[in-house]
């Protein structure tokens, strides 16, 4: 497995596999890599003849106020995993690698950023959007894989590549979740035990409208407010959003007649937790 710290360095190894016909996959992470970050380079694995995994925490992408600083990395540990997983190459800049001058030109997906966790983080999805092109941009990928946990970021991401004609696929991989039914997240790491407890309220509450939903409920409004209920009574948790939406607009929908997602923010203690589930 290759580290590759430059931008010029991954551009030029990157045409020279593309030269020898090879099919490059990319997964780009924040590190501390877990089992879902995992599966996707397993995908790629599978399906490529090189992978590529970034390891870069975006600064750009966290809002004023948010865990930038505190956001958890230990290359030697992601290191590890990565090559166990089949990782061939690493690209891993610096900051200053990537924005060595002050940014002018951003990637903007115009109303697919309002709704969800665009609202409560501003400027969010233009950090990752614009992180993404100049990655996609480097690391010159055939296909590229973004995990449905994130699902707002992968319709985003699918916009952004139809929009601008990006020249590679995206593949989107279901959520990996803990026994308990808990989504993994590097952010999983912030919680205490009894936190991380509280934190199964998210995927229940999936459940339940999952259960709702299957028996014949149509209306969004009693599904949220049973899911807010259940939410509630968990001490530790806070919604910040609720939400049932139609799975390519991310519009609110209030009567559920084909395929929507409902999606959630909860914060537990002190971390803001997303989950997601698709439902047809
Ligand atoms: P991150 O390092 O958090 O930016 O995530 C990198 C990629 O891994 C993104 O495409 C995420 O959607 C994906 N990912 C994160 N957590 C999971 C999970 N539990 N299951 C599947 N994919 C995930």
């Amino acid at each position: 497995m290759e580290i590759i710290t430059k931008i010029k360095q991954m551009q030029a190894k990157s045409d020279k596999l593309r030269k020898q016909g090879k099919r490059i996959g990319f997964v780009p992470t924040m590190g501390a890599l877990h089992k879902g970050h995992l599966s996707l380079i397993r995908q790629a694995s599978s399906e490529n003849d090189v992978v590529i995994v970034s390891i870069f925490v975006n600064p750009i992408q966290f809002v004023s106020g948010e865990d930038y600083h505190t956001y958890p990395r230990d290359f030697q540990r992601d290191e590890k995993l990565a090559k166990k997983a089949g990782v061939n190459i690493i690209f891993y800049p610096v900051v200053e690698e990537m924005y060595p001058q002050e940014l002018l030109t951003f990637v903007n997906v115009g109303r697919l950023n309002e709704g969800l966790c665009g609202k409560f983080r501003p400027g969010h999805f233009q950090g990752v959007a614009t992180v993404v092109a100049k990655l996609f941009n480097i690391v010159k990928p055939h296909r590229t894989y973004f995990g449905q946990k994130d699902y707002q970021q992968a319709m985003i991401i699918k916009r952004m590549i139809e929009d601008l004609n990006f020249d590679l696929e995206l593949v989107i991989m279901p959520i990996v979740r803990d026994k308990n039914g808990l989504a993994l997240s590097s952010r999983n790491t912030y919680l205490s035990k009894k936190e991380t407890k509280a934190a199964l309220v998210l995927s229940k509450s999936l459940q339940v409208a999952k259960e709702l939903l299957d028996s014949g409920e149509r209306r969004s409004e009693k599904i949220i407010s049973r899911m807010n209920d259940l939410i509630q009574a968990e001490r530790l948790a806070e919604v910040q959003y609720l939400e049932i939406v139609a799975c390519q607009t991310l519009e609110p929908v209030e009567i559920v007649e084909k395929e929507v997602l409902i999606a959630l923010a909860v914060i537990i203690g002190k971390t803001r937790l997303i989950d997601n589930m698709l439902w047809e």
